[in-house]
């Protein structure tokens, strides 16, 4: 048996080259890293991290540095479902998701490094091969990444410009905000993107939870005959009721799960017809294991799995299963601090063959950033 021998946290500002906007978070400048390394009592090393849109951070490290490291060590590395799940119920009064998840998350996700990285596997091959429902497989199956804009504010001849930068990357799929002031400045924006896509470009769009459930019905039907994908986040997202009648009424599939940071949550949203796209954030809904949890629950319900951010990371989950949604590919900035940050070729998304999840985070750069702490 492998046993943990010590975990490290950090937390580091990363800040954004362009700051971004959405209709919730209004802009941003910069988002924060929340590391773990870990190394077990064989020598072998495993990283995990989480992230926030620029607040928090420092509760996320407090609980991994002042709680989960001490009483990790010593722990094995080898069954990491009971360990998360001991993990949960230590945590159960103060977490059942919140920033428990995000701290466990990133625990979680260096517990299958390290073990994929043992096992001399890149993770998806090492997900395939030790999770009981999923099949092994000798090549990766495609992964399809998005380009996720977080372009709000952008005026729409620079939304396009950028998009169109995006296309000559790589990208041949596309997903925009909305959740401007007036609906009809939606409209005119997602218009003149299907015109600059034409028909042939998957186009997505993201309200960020921005409307009640009626200006969402009101929203999705104003927006149907565009072509759209899904409609992401339109409303509240507990609200499992909600999501359910702007499917119904709106008549455009929905996607959400950014903001739910538990699996039962994702259990009632899927279950009560609330959505056609679970988007689990591994960084957000406690890490790999809870992750695969839900895919495993969109499998059973019919539901393809799709992804939020962190796409270094889900690019492997993506191909671990076989019922694979888009990968959503936007930047946080972290590309600037990884060796080999995810490569896109002609539409489809380069899946790593290096051992682990393969991230390998430049930690002198992020170290001359210095710690994250205090609020902003
Ligand atoms: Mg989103």
């Amino acid at each position: 048996m492998t046993r943990i021998e010590s975990v490290r946290a950090d937390c580091f500002r990363i800040p954004l080259p362009t700051a971004v906007a959405d209709s919730t978070h209004g802009t941003m400048d910069a988002f924060q890293l929340i590391t773990v390394r870990l190394t077990d009592s064989d020598g072998g090393t495993g990283v995990g991290y989480t992230f926030t849109v620029g607040h928090g951070g420092t509760a996320v490290r407090s609980l991994l540095r002042d709680d989960l490291s001490e009483w990790l060590a010593g722990e094995s590395c080898d069954e990491i479902a009971e360990l998360w799940q001991r993990m949960w119920w230590r945590l159960h009064w103060v977490g059942r998701g919140g920033v428990a998840s995000f701290a466990m998350a990133a625990v979680d996700i260096a517990l299958w490094d390290l073990q994929a990285r043992r096992a001399g596997r890149p993770l998806w091959r090492h997900l395939r091969e030790t999770v009981d429902w999923l099949t092994p497989a000798d090549s990766p199956p495609t992964v399809t990444p998005y380009a996720g804009g977080i372009d709000l504010d952008d005026p729409i001849d620079v939304l396009l410009e950028r998009t169109q930068g995006r296309l000559e990357s790589g990208f041949r799929a596309i997903k925009m905000k909305v959740g401007r002031p007036q609906l009809a400045e939606d409209v005119e924006r997602v218009t003149a993107m299907r015109e600059l896509l034409g028909s042939d470009i998957p186009l997505m769009v993201d309200a960020n939870m921005r409307w009640s459930v009626d200006e969402a019905i009101t929203a999705a039907r104003a927006l149907d005959g565009l072509d759209l994908v899904w409609l992401e986040e339109p409303t509240a997202p507990e609200d499992w009721d909600g999501h359910a009648r702007i499917a119904d009424e709106g008549g455009l599939p929905i996607a959400a799960g950014e903001n739910l940071h538990s699996v039962a949550e994702f259990r009632e949203l899927i279950t009560r017809g609330g959505i056609a796209y679970p988007e689990p954030d591994v960084a957000t809904v406690g890490g790999i294991t809870p992750w695969l949890e839900v895919a495993r629950i969109s499998a059973e319900n019919g539901l393809p799995t799709t992804t939020h951010g962190v796409h270094d990371l889900h690019v492997h989950l993506l191909a671990a299963i076989d019922h694979a949604s888009f990968l959503e590919v936007h930047g946080f900035g972290l590309e600037q601090f990884i060796a080999a940050p995810l490569a896109i070729g002609d539409g489809q998304a380069v899946v790593p063959d290096r051992p682990g999840h393969g991230v390998e985070l430049a930690w002198d750069k992020l170290a001359s950033l210095g710690q994250k702490t205090t609020p902003e």
